[in-house]
């Protein structure tokens, strides 16, 4: 991301999946919260005056909001240098849709996958067939030569596989990767799906062996979101939730979406303060701490 300066957008609420750990709530995705083609458009220009040259479109499903082809190729007129999409990779099981975004300007775009088979992955997306089509639609994006980053969320039920899934698509040329924990909030939250929960510390319990993996395929160890340093310490450089640098990711209203932002919805316990990675920790989520308490973290004396 070096050079880099993001404006992320949330075109919409509406998806053609239904995972169970979504974390829009109920309220949103029942609410007709798609932005109008005039509001993003008019936040692509003012924000490309501002300096940002990498567009990054989220949702929901950013592929489902009706206006997605003008939207990259007004990114791709005004100069975004990178346009992104984070996706489900549904639409994307369609040639002809990759084939247009490719030529609207798209050059990037992360999918979300929960397994490297269909019980995993449609265990958590709630669409029987959605796994194959994840699997033509990176076939598609690669054919394309749009970069392809693989999102992968552990829970309860893939986190013992996670040194396979990775080999599972690193032999399918994947080469870029971010590991998530959990959020426990929108579906989560809402009576949710408890089978999904599991402890941080169990989640990335294989972590090491993910990472020899990398290693042996001289591969770029990727990037870990939502975990406190306090987790996973060795990692630390690898962590969204720590930063010591001030953001360059801006939302379309301007707003500071780095720390500034993750701050707004996480927590930290008393002892927190006497940790080293105080300053540069965004906390953690309090709907997990409801889940599993907050004793997992523990303040730091060194890194
Ligand atoms: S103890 Fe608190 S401040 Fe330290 S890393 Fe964990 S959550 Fe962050």
């Amino acid at each position: 991301m070096k050079g880099f300066k993001i404006l992320e957008i949330y075109l919409n609420f509406s998806c053609n999946q239904k995972c169970i750990h979504c974390f829009n709530g109920e309220d949103f995705r029942q609410a007709n919260k798609d932005l109008k083609f005039s509001k993003v458009a008019s936040d692509i220009f003012k924000m490309r005056k501002k300096g940002c040259n990498w567009l990054s479109l989220l949702g929901g499903e950013p592929t489902v909001y009706p206006e997605i082809l003008k939207v990259v190729s007004l990114g791709k007129k005004t100069g975004y240098r990178r346009i992104m999409t984070f996706s489900n990779g549904l639409k994307y099981s369609d040639a002809g849709f990759v084939s247009d975004m490719k030529s609207a300007g798209l050059t990037d775009t992360c999918i979300s996958v929960h397994g490297d088979n269909g019980e995993l992955h449609e265990a958590v997306t709630g669409v029987p067939g959605s796994f194959n089509k994840v699997m033509a639609a990176i076939d598609n994006l690669k054919r394309e030569k749009i970069n392809v980053m693989i999102i992968l969320v552990l829970n309860a039920l893939n986190y013992r596989h996670f040194p396979r899934i990775v080999r599972f698509f690193i032999a399918k040329g994947i080469r870029n990767y971010m590991f998530f924990a959990l959020k426990y909030q929108g579906r989560m939250n809402e009576g949710g799906d408890s089978n999904l929960a599991v402890r941080l510390s169990e989640a990335f319990s294989k972590i090491d062996e993910v990472r020899k993996i990398f290693a042996a395929k001289r591969i770029k160890f990727p990037s870990i979101l939502h975990v406190p340093p306090c987790i996973l310490p060795k990692y630390i450089s690898h962590l969204d939730n720590y930063s010591t640098r001030p953001s360059t990711m801006l939302t379309q209203d301007g707003e500071a979406a780095g720390m500034e932002k993750a701050h707004k919805d996480l927590v930290f316990k008393p002892s927190c303060r006497e940790c080293v990675c105080y300053a540069g920790c965004s906390g953690f989520d309090p709907g997990y701490a409801k889940i599993f308490g907050d004793q997992e973290f523990k303040p730091l004396k060194k890194v």
